[in-house]
């Protein structure tokens, strides 16, 4: 069972956040329901609800200060999954717009349901990163992208810089062993600056968010195809 509201909203203000009643609603909503469906369709390997709280919704959540996310910024999160982490920082931001791809279309169905019962207004892709970006309607649209354990930097640079604006930003939650100077090369053929490293822990586990400016038009043989990504990062 979902933890109650007190409970809740002490680990959120352990975090330096503020949890509403109606945000708790819908995370137990969310929790019940990723829950649920996880039965009949693999979406995460946690499913202790006090672990969701955390590992999932602060997590994500956290985004909002250490990524430096507010206002009606636009923001595509490529390979969301089950959502993680842009759902839970809608319920907390509904302000800003999200963008849901991933390449498994078995989570998209999860998410328009989950976005259906939660009364959340968001845009639904399903497929690969690497192909969508390169779609008029996409490329360079975005005012964030952002990306939790998908691939490495080098990997997830070429994946999620191509769909953001010049002058914004690509935000890659990661731990605390990513190795940046090995992406340091693909950032800048993509047109990025690292701009930014927070690290801070979460239940004394490490966590470190890498932020990417965008200074330039990425160049349109970018993002390669997925065997080219696979074979040789850039
Ligand atoms: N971001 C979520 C999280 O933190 O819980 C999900 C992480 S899960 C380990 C990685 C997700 O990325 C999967 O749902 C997978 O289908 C998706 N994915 C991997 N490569 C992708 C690509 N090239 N384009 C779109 N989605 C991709």
């Amino acid at each position: 069972m979902f933890p109650d509201y007190t409970f809740c909203r002490e680990r959120f203000k352990k975090y330096g956040l503020e949890l509403s009643e109606n945000a708790y609603e819908k995370l137990k909503i969310y929790c019940d329901f990723l829950i649920e469906y996880n039965n009949c369709v693999n979406l995460t390997a946690i499913t202790d609800p006090v672990e969701i709280l955390y590992k999932h919704f602060i997590d994500s959540i956290l985004l909002a200060e250490h990524g430096e996310i507010s206002g009606d910024i636009s923001l595509i999160d490529v390979g969301t999954g089950a959502g993680f982490p842009s759902v839970p920082l809608k319920i907390f931001l509904p302000g800003i717009k999200i963008t849901l791809l991933d390449s498994i279309n078995k989570r998209i169905e999860f998410l328009k349901k989950l976005c259906n019962k939660l009364e959340i207004e968001a845009e639904f892709i399903h497929g690969r990163a690497e192909d969508i970006s390169q779609m008029t309607e996409y490329r360079e649209k975005f005012d964030v992208s952002c990306a939790r354990a998908v691939a490495n930097l080098s990997v997830l640079s070429e994946l999620c810089i191509p769909f953001v604006s010049v002058g914004g930003r690509f935000i890659a939650m990661k731990g605390p062993s990513e190795d940046i100077s090995a992406a340091a090369s693909a950032i800048e053929k993509l047109g990025g600056i690292v701009s930014r490293e927070t690290n801070y822990s979460l239940e004394n586990e490490n966590r470190r968010i890498i932020q990417i400016k965008k200074i330039s038009h990425t160049p349109t043989k970018y993002p390669r195809n997925s065997s080219q990504i696979k074979k040789k990062s850039l």
